[in-house]
């Protein structure tokens, strides 16, 4: 995605951060929030923004007396795997390495270790968070429970710049099994018996194992399926939960035991560098029949002019992510049975039109037989996308937001916002850069995040207040 941000504000400490924000309102200029730079949609970023980068802010701290884990904003997955595991913990991050650990857990998090320990967003105690007056707050079960609150899982970007995260720390372990099941050159009658192996398997599966599962066309494996995940167990153990996928025609598998690090290594060594790709997110809260299944296969059936790739991912819910009641943090689908991942690959710019029409002419059919869709995979054409990201967190979210920054000055385009003035852009026209002319891409309802003549406004040239220390 190609988007060109006026500045990007690289910052080292919270303190960086809350100058940011005040210069931003002051020359009223667009911001977005960075830390990994992996949102789907590139709404880390925007033409004519400033981007507040937090991806320098990495330190790490655990204290084992408290059983917990201190991370900054700009903390990665692969960092905190390499510290946690460095101390013989396990931890319930992310699939992908450069992913970063604050867009991931706030968008709730999911996990090859979600099964058994939750979301990402469940282990979270605390978050430190820089907020629309470049003041520094914190957030906890006691203190702006509202705002820690939605913060678990309504999605990075929304309420301010978190410089901080104290997340309780899981049991030590020594290792787990890694879980790899492929099935090459299948044919879709193969690709349904496993969609509903998959639906039978989950509905009453071990907490304690966590997989991922994938039917794909590809111009490298034809039509094929795959299976990746974590069990936290011995081999012995992982190979009678799997047996009903083991059984299935082709099934070429490996159980390794292996440390967490090793783990977590060999699933993230599987991402490339770099993908051009469109997908789309939904939520499965039932039981698919027969039909359905034939339809959802036939989705990938047939892949668009210039895809090398086309897949519909399972990713597993259930045990410790539903056992938490859906009110307690606003990551809103606890109850599904799994997350259904549409996608297309690609590699020459010029089929980028052509796949994304191939999502989005499946869009309908997907939804027909789904809920909702997970915002850390965000899909820009989703309708009333904020129903779909929230369920019925949606206006206690708008309400939160409100209060925490009532001027919108933290948004995107699929951001929580509510209705405003119109807008009063002017850092585009009168920015620093006279030769950089290009309007900020969502500039209709984007603009009047700072409206210069809103009464009780402090004056933007205070220096930042760190109420956090008071707040603890
Ligand atoms: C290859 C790949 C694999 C993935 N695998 C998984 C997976 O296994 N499980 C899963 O749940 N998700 C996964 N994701 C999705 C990922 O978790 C989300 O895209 C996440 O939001 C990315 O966070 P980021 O910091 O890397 O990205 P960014 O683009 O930097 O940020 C994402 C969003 O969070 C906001 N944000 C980032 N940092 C902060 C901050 N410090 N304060 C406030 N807001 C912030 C941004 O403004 C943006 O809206 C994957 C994504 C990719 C590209």
């Amino acid at each position: 995605m190609q988007q060109y941000p006026c500045i990007i504000n690289y910052c080292r400490d919270k303190w960086d951060v809350a100058h940011a924000v005040i210069w931003a309102r002051k020359c009223h200029a667009p911001l977005r929030i960075r830390n990994g730079g992996h949102n789907y949609e590139g709404y880390s970023n925007g033409n004519c923004t400033l981007v507040i980068d937090v991806s320098e802010m990495t330190g790490i701290d655990l204290d084992e007396r408290k059983n917990r884990l201190y991370v900054q904003g700009g903390v990665t997955n692969k960092l905190l795997y390499e510290f946690v595991a460095s101390k013989g913990y396990p931890f319930p991050g992310g699939t992908c390495p450069t992913v970063g650990v604050s867009g991931y857990a706030m968008g709730g998090g999911w996990g090859l270790s979600c099964r058994y320990f939750g979301l990402g967003c469940d282990s979270l105690e605390e978050i430190e968070l820089v907020n629309y007056e470049g003041n520094i707050i914190k957030a906890n079960r006691n203190c702006n429970a509202d705002l820690f609150w939605a913060c678990r899982g309504a999605g990075g970007g929304n309420f301010g710049v978190i410089v901080s995260m104290t997340f309780k720390l899981p049991p030590k372990i020594d290792n787990v099994t890694l879980i790899e099941i492929d099935y090459l050159q299948v044919s879709p009658e193969e690709q349904e018996v496993f969609l509903q192996t998959w639906q039978e398997w989950l509905s009453d599966a071990d907490p304690r194992i966590t997989l991922i599962s994938r039917i794909y066309n590809s111009v490298n494996d034809g039509l094929a399926m795959l299976i990746r995940g974590f069990f936290y167990g011995i081999p012995d153990e992982a190979e009678q939960i799997v047996k009903p996928f083991l059984e299935l025609a082709g099934a070429e598998y490996d159980f390794e035991y292996v440390t967490f690090l090793d783990a977590v290594t060999i699933i993230g060594s599987n991402y490339p560098d770099f993908e051009k790709f469109q997908s789309v997110s939904r939520f499965v809260l039932k039981d698919f029949n027969e039909c359905e299944i034939s339809a959802l296969v036939k989705l990938i059936g047939e892949r668009p002019e210039g895809s090398v790739f086309a897949g519909l991912s399972m990713y597993a819910l259930g045990g410790r992510v539903s056992e938490i009641e859906t009110d307690e943090t606003a990551f809103f689908y606890r109850n599904a049975h799994f997350i259904i991942w549409l996608e297309t690959t690609w590699e020459e710019n010029r089929f980028k039109e052509a796949n994304r029409c191939w999502i989005y002419d499946r869009f309908p059919a997907l939804a027909s037989v789904t809920t909702g869709s997970y915002v850390n995979f965000p899909y820009n054409e989703l309708p009333n996308y904020l129903e779909e990201y929230y369920g019925a967190h949606a206006s206690t979210l708008k309400k939160v937001k409100a209060k925490y920054d009532p001027f919108n000055i933290f948004t995107f385009p699929q951001g929580i916002w509510r209705k405003c003035q119109p807008p009063t852009p002017d850092f585009c026209e009168k920015g620093i850069d006279e030769t950089l002319t290009m309007k900020s891409d969502d500039a209709a309802y984007r603009g009047f995040r700072y409206v210069r003549d809103q009464v009780h406004q402090r004056d933007l040239f205070q220096p930042p207040v760190d109420h956090s220390a008071s707040q603890v």
